[in-house]
């Protein structure tokens, strides 16, 4: 069997070798987000489970309806999730203002 004269492989375009996979690391960043949302559902469960869901974890006080509206998982409320670093990645589809 012979190759028909004329035949060009497809090349592969010159970008630097990048193929249209996405790079692991940004599913490595992907999984890691989803494991930390299912660890906070699963740790609103437990609170929910001892009747202390809707309460701030850290400072005790109640957690803002809006801000469990925003993520039913949200352990803190509005004053001590500020203080801490913002959620890595995000899953808010709000764009920064
Ligand atoms: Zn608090």
């Amino acid at each position: 069997m012979t190759t028909a004269e004329g035949t060009l492989t497809p090349s592969q375009p010159d970008d630097g070798g990048q193929g249209p996979d996405r790079a692991p690391d940004a599913l490595v960043e992907e999984l890691d987000g989803a494991e930390a949302t299912l660890a906070a559902v699963e740790a609103a469960l437990a609170r929910l489970d001892e009747g202390a869901y809707g309460r701030c974890t850290r400072c005790g006080g109640p957690v803002e309806a809006s801000v469990l509206e925003d993520d039913p998982a949200a352990s803190h409320c509005q004053a001590c999730a500020h203080d801490q670093a913002p959620r890595p990645g995000g899953d808010t589809p709000s764009p920064p203002a």
